[in-house]
């Protein structure tokens, strides 16, 4: 069975990177491994699951475990509603949301069904920013990584720390399918 696909969608309901690495950065403190000073002060520090270095969350990439290109094959319309789950931008699960995915697009729609909010986002870029499917990598591991996928890079497991497990973990939500 498929996993579920996390998005954060922007005010008019559409996902796009932008929103996506803004969010992520907006959110920070939610996703580093701790505090430590690096001789700039303190702030939000990440071990890189590539190299274990410890090093500011500012400096690091944001990483497709599986590469965007093999990430793109399944037609999203056969996982159905349920295979959705639709965050804001200060990673609230949005309750309401409602999701409609045909011929490449999905359709994400919230608020009251009489005062609908409505976006219609291309399939692409559902997977390109499905949460589950990133992880912070270090410039040094992302570059030699590439554009190969996180496992057929081989130094560690697949999964091993994806940002929406953290911010699972953090807020104790059900993700069980
Ligand atoms: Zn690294």
């Amino acid at each position: 069975m498929p996993r579920k696909i996390y998005v954060v969608a922007s005010g008019n309901n559409s996902v796009n990177w932008d929103t996506t690495k803004t969010a992520i950065k907006n959110n920070a403190a939610s996703f580093a491994d701790g505090f430590k000073d690096f001789g700039a002060g303190v702030e939000e520090y990440v071990t890189c699951p590539g190299c274990d270095r410890d090093l500011p969350l500012l400096l690091f990439h944001l990483d497709h475990i599986r590469a965007q290109a093999r990430y793109t094959q399944t037609n999203l319309g056969l996982l159905g509603q349920a295979h959705f789950v639709v965050l804001d931008t200060i990673f609230n699960r949005q309750t309401e949301a409602r999701i409609a995915a045909t011929g490449g697009y999905v359709t994400i729609e919230t608020g009251s069904k009489y005062y609908p909010k409505k976006g219609i986002v291309q399939s692409a870029e559902i997977w390109r920013n499905d949460l589950r499917n990133l992880q912070f990598l270090c410039s040094i591991c992302n570059s030699s990584k590439g554009d190969r996928d996180w496992e057929t890079w081989g130094k560690s497991e697949v999964d091993t720390r994806p940002l929406a497990r953290r911010w699972k973990e953090q807020n104790a939500v059900d993700m069980a399918m």
